[in-house]
């Protein structure tokens, strides 16, 4: 068993921060910033290295076992660093059917990266983190991996303790920058992280708290106390000051809008940003329209969280909202 040294990969840490020059914001005496997560690693972008590598530290070498959906970026992150850095990785996904289909270019991509693919139903799927459903899924598809138990299991998103611990750094690097900061959320974990990590440190009382805004890309309400429960594992209770906009999701997962689309390919054109559809479309969208409606006081300061990069290969097909 090898110790896994992250550093190998050179991860561009701290993430690049820029200021872009956008009307839409100026006209409200209010200044956006981008901070470009999107470039700490190629194969493992954004929040997904900043969520694993506690992870795969704490793996230590051991192979790890993990979920996702068809379409999942934390499956693909996953699958990359375990070909990048020698471990063996089994990815469980939801749908019985698929095993049934040719794989997704998403999947492909987990494939040819060594990742074992094993595919469940939805029932299953739904009560994985049910500790006798999980035992038994790990014993299943966790075996051939040397002796039971052997294997590191990393939940659904890659959110848990760790990797809201680890989404702190993005926090800390982003102290005093900014009144508000923003992010896509998918689970959570990485919103958990951030708004930690904001928190004014010990040593710099005085610093002006700056807030964190979470912009849930699944609609259901349920991420306020996604994210309260990770904050309360991963730091003990409460931590920072931050709050949720559930208006922007479009209608859920991986769905869009004409809208949305021709705001994304607007704002690629504005500012050269290659800006990634499931999640960063929305997370700027909203943030235009938040600046529209007053809600950020004019001389405020506003940091997007970049979390990812369009992925050309790896996207699902296009649903419509009204559909
Ligand atoms: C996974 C992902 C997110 C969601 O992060 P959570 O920690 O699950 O909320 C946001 N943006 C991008 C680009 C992602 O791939």
């Amino acid at each position: 068993m090898n110790a896994i040294d992250l550093g190998t990969l050179r991860p561009r840490l701290p993430s690049p921060l820029e200021p872009v020059e956008d009307e839409r914001f100026a006209r409200h005496g209010v200044r956006l910033l981008l901070k470009r997560d999107d470039l700490i690693h190629p194969a493992l972008p954004g929040n997904k290295w900043r969520k694993l590598a506690p992870n795969l530290t704490a793996a230590a070498g051991r192979p790890v076992l993990t979920f996702g959906g068809a379409y999942s970026n934390h499956l693909r992150a996953t699958a990359a660093a375990g070909r990048l850095l020698g471990f063996r990785t089994v990815g469980i996904v939801r749908g019985e059917e698929l095993a049934d289909r040719p794989l997704n270019p998403s999947l492909a991509r987990c494939a040819a990266d060594g990742m074992r693919l094993r595919f469940v139903d939805r029932g299953t799927y739904r009560r994985k983190a049910d500790p006798d459903v999980l035992a038994s899924l790990v014993e299943r598809f966790g075996s051939g991996h040397g002796a039971p138990g052997d294997c590191r299991v990393i939940p659904e998103g890659g959110s848990n303790a760790l990797a809201a611990q680890g989404c702190a750094e993005l926090g800390r690097e982003l102290r005093g920058v900014s009144e508000v900061v923003a992010v896509a959320c998918g689970t959570g974990g990485t919103l958990a992280g951030l708004a930690a990590g904001l928190a004014p440190s010990p040593e710099a009382p005085d610093e002006r708290p700056a807030r964190a805004l979470g912009i849930p890309v699944l609609r259901g309400g349920f991420l306020g106390e996604a994210v309260a429960a990770l904050q309360r594992q991963a730091f003990g209770g409460p931590a920072g000051d931050w709050w949720l906009d559930e208006r922007f999701h479009f209608g859920g997962y991986a769905r869009t809008t004409p809208a949305l689309d021709a705001f994304a390919a607007d704002f690629e054109q504005r500012h050269g940003l290659p800006v990634e559809r499931l999640y960063v479309a929305k997370l700027l969208y909203a943030l235009v329209t938040l600046a529209d409606e007053g809600a950020f006081r004019p001389g405020t300061s506003v940091t997007a969280v970049i979390t990812g990069c369009p992925d050309p290969v790896a996207q699902p097909p296009e649903r419509s909202a009204q559909s």
